[in-house]
């Protein structure tokens, strides 16, 4: 893992977009080393914008990115994949305003990198080292970044719904564990809500087969889970999703409390705004 990587071929699937409901058509293509990932929409003259957290516009129902014209929402399930994939540079295009949802997880969007294949460069990888503890708040919710000798989570929720309630879990990065721990997480969502949702022109997309609905205290769709405590297995999903638009491997330890898309990225802000928070390392030092 101490190059840079790629797909080893272009890759294209399609589905339903999770807040526009629109049918979208997504292509993978590989990328040149040291491009990072960046997002194409077709639909717009192939406008791009790079898949940076300085690029991250809104964090409501998602993770939008958005640079001129360009603007690319619910990238963080793809993105959880494409880092959980060890790969570095890519170019995603789509041909609407967000990916497909496809089932609501990453590991949908891992199996689609596994028919691509992995390319290894010969440009080395450079890593983020947190070199002291950086942290949010924002009411009851917190996310930090610790020093750590490796990337680790640990996530904490607890919702009102006994179909949640406080659900804790922690793990070590590796890209099997991120695959089979993970990745497999679904998304989640309150079918009370989801009609307070469509008024705002969103959700349009989200369904039975690709979000746990939550009814007060039970899970409608419980067929479709994989882990007792799947929703905090999706926050840190969505956490893997979020801070690798750091556009780089982050050597830390992240500790989040009911955090979400908007404190993962104020993190990321808070880590760049001084430089004294990390160190540049290669694999080698
Ligand atoms: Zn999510």
């Amino acid at each position: 893992m101490a190059f840079r990587q790629t797909i080893a071929k272009e890759v294209a699937c399609e589905g339903i977009a999770l807040h526009a409901g629109t049918q979208v058509r997504m292509l993978l293509t590989p990328a040149p080393p040291g491009s990072g990932v960046v997002f194409i929409r077709q639909d717009l003259d192939g406008a791009s914008v790079p898949a940076r957290y300085d690029h991250v516009s809104e964090t409501m129902l998602g993770t939008t990115l958005e640079f001129g014209r360009a603007s690319v929402s619910v990238v963080e399930h793809l993105m959880a994949a494409v880092a959980g994939a060890g790969i570095d540079d890519l170019v995603i295009a789509v041909d609407g305003p967000e990916p497909p949802v496809l089932d609501g997880d990453a590991l949908s969007f891992m199996e689609l990198l596994d028919i691509a294949g992995v390319k290894a460069s010969a440009a080395p990888r450079r890593a983020l080292k947190v070199l002291r503890r950086v942290e949010v708040t924002h009411k009851d919710a917190s996310a930090a970044l610790v020093p750590s000798s490796s990337l680790q989570f640990a996530f904490e929720i607890d919702f009102a719904s006994a179909a949640i309630g406080r659900q804790t879990f922690a793990f070590t990065f590796s890209p099997e564990d991120f695959r089979r721990e993970i990745a497999p997480a679904r998304t989640f969502g309150d079918i009370a809500q989801l009609e307070a949702l469509k008024k705002m022109d969103r959700g349009h997309g989200a369904s039975f087969l690709n979000t746990l609905a939550i009814d007060r205290d039970r899970v409608i769709n419980a067929d479709l889970m994989r882990f007792p405590n799947e929703f905090v297995r999706h926050k840190i999903l969505d956490a893997v999703g979020d801070l690798a638009l750091a556009g780089a491997p982050l050597v830390a330890r992240f500790e989040g409390l009911r955090s979400g898309h908007a404190l993962n990225n104020a993190l990321l802000r808070g880590l760049f705004a001084d430089p004294a928070n990390f160190q540049w390392v290669t694999a080698a030092s």
